[in-house]
């Protein structure tokens, strides 16, 4: 079906506000929020609230998240990008953060609870939408997680209507009733 974006922003920020908050975090959103993609709203939301909470746990107090929107419209895709000001990811641990039960300093990062799975999961819930789900991240400055997920019917049209306004003629079939 086809789900609008900022539904499931709203929903996984919502969730993930109360653990940011006690933390001092902050997050913010912005972008293409009225984009609309092809996908299952409550798995979206898992997995944007499972890269939230990461975003937050390997956060230290006062930094700040962001999430944000914007369309490759000649992928078809929506890029839902978390990006945050934490611990980061060493280069050599970078390729391995997706697979199931792999936690970078197990020892350091006990505190935080986790069993090494939200990014496996990540990883599937991308796939089974026919996307992908990349990181970028620097030790000591953050990381940025980017899901991208097909566009849906509805954003691509807006895409279509720029190009229309760029001065030809209105293609037959595009006049109104
Ligand atoms: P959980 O199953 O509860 O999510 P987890 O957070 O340890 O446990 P993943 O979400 O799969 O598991 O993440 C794997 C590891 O990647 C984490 O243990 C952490 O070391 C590292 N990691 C993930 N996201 C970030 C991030 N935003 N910044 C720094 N390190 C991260
Ligand atoms: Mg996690």
């Amino acid at each position: 079906t086809t789900v609008p974006v900022r539904d499931v922003i709203d929903e996984a920020v919502d969730r993930a506000r109360t653990t940011a908050q006690g933390k001092g975090i902050t997050i913010t959103t912005g972008g293409e929020l009225d984009a609309v993609v092809y996908g299952d709203h409550a798995l979206l939301v898992t997995a944007l609230r499972n890269l939230l909470d990461n975003a937050v746990a390997y956060s230290n107090q006062g930094t700040r998240v962001g999430v944000g929107v914007s369309i490759a419209s000649g992928a078809g895709l929506v890029e839902i990008a978390v990006v945050d000001q934490g611990i980061g990811i060493a280069p050599d641990s970078q390729d391995r953060v997706f697979e199931r039960f792999y936690r970078v300093d197990p020892a350091r990062s006990r505190d935080t609870g986790g069993t090494g799975l939200g990014l496996s999961i990540v990883k599937h819930i991308a796939a089974d939408h026919g996307g992908e789900v990349t990181m970028w991240s620097e030790p000591g400055r953050g990381s940025t997680f980017t899901l991208r997920i097909p566009a849906a019917h509805e954003s691509t049209v807006i895409v279509v209507d720029d190009e229309l306004d760029l001065g030809t003629d209105a293609a037959p079939g595009v006049v109104g009733p």
